[in-house]
């Protein structure tokens, strides 16, 4: 059962982060027509979609239409964003569409702007989001070697500064304020055919309870697959029904179900092991 869904609603960033697997298509914007068609065949599956796969969505120039979309589908969206347009687009802060955002904070570090500069409208943000009840917040930094680069450090430094706390260097996530939690993931490989992951056996949530729409309409089976090399069809000249039906997703789940790894991607690639403990 698709319990989400990814919509790529652009595939351009106006960044180039080093954890960024950068992919090579062609850089495309969906548009309005392309976005409701695919918010039509997906609403029925489910409510929760995510506005991204590569690319920076408050770069979309028709964000907010996207956003009115998505809630007259009663669709609850989830928005990561590198925060850099974000103080073009407070209002979002009331979008009743808007169920949770995610700061990208160590994207500071490839962005021209000194760390209290960047953290004035999110703090403007989280503080609004805070007090009014909606919507979530996510800080995110990566707990790598990242986390020491300076402009980092001081976002970190900040935060621990006017909300009071402190990272223990264990923690996976800590509330900071109601409905605003300090994230610290661990990094993980982009799935590539080069990488010395191998293995032929194995699960994975990905096309059994998560499907991508790229920005040209590729479906692909989860938000890693970056350069759409497992495209399952095209949702902008075939149904989500007919492509859900097609022989190579069958092929795929009915794999992951068994234990078995059919698309070469995916046996380069660790992170299923997040999803199944493998
Ligand atoms: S902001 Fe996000 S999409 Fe843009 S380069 Fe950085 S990681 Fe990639
Ligand atoms: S194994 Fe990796 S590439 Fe394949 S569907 Fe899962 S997360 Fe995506």
């Amino acid at each position: 059962m698709i319990k989400r869904v990814y919509i790529e609603i652009t595939n351009i960033c106006n960044l180039s982060c080093a954890f960024c697997a950068k992919n090579t298509r062609a850089p495309r914007m969906m548009n309005l027509q392309e976005f409701e068609y695919v918010i039509n065949q997906v609403a029925p599956l489910t409510k929760y979609i995510y506005l991204h796969v590569q690319g920076e969505p408050l770069m979309h120039p028709q964000i907010h239409e996207i956003m009115d979309i998505a809630a007259a589908h009663e669709c609850h969206v989830q928005l990561v964003t590198n925060a850099a347009f974000l103080k073009d687009h407070m209002d979002l802060v009331n979008h009743p569409a808007l169920r949770k955002i995610s700061f990208s904070l160590q994207s500071v570090e490839y962005q021209k702007i000194d760390p209290e500069t960047f953290m004035k409208p999110i703090l403007d943000f989280i503080e609004t989001a805070s007090a009014v009840g909606h919507p979530f917040c996510e800080l995110r930094f990566w707990r790598d070697d990242q986390m020491e680069l300076p402009k980092t450090k001081q976002c970190l430094n900040i935060l621990q500064h006017r909300y009071t706390f402190k990272d223990s260097g264990r923690i996976r996530n800590q509330k900071i304020l109601p409905g605003v939690y300090v994230d610290y993931s661990n990094p993980f490989e982009w799935p590539a055919e080069n990488t010395e992951e191998n293995s032929l056996s194995g699960t994975c949530l990905g096309a059994l309870e998560q499907i991508a729409v790229l920005s040209d309409g590729t479906v692909v089976p989860c938000c890693l697959d970056a350069e759409g090399k497992i495209s399952l069809g095209n949702l902008f000249s075939q149904t989500l029904s007919e492509i859900l039906s097609s022989e190579r997703y069958t092929r795929m789940t009915e794999g992951f179900r068994n234990y078995r790894i059919t698309e070469e991607l995916c046996r380069h690639c660790t992170f299923r092991r997040r999803f199944s403990k493998q």
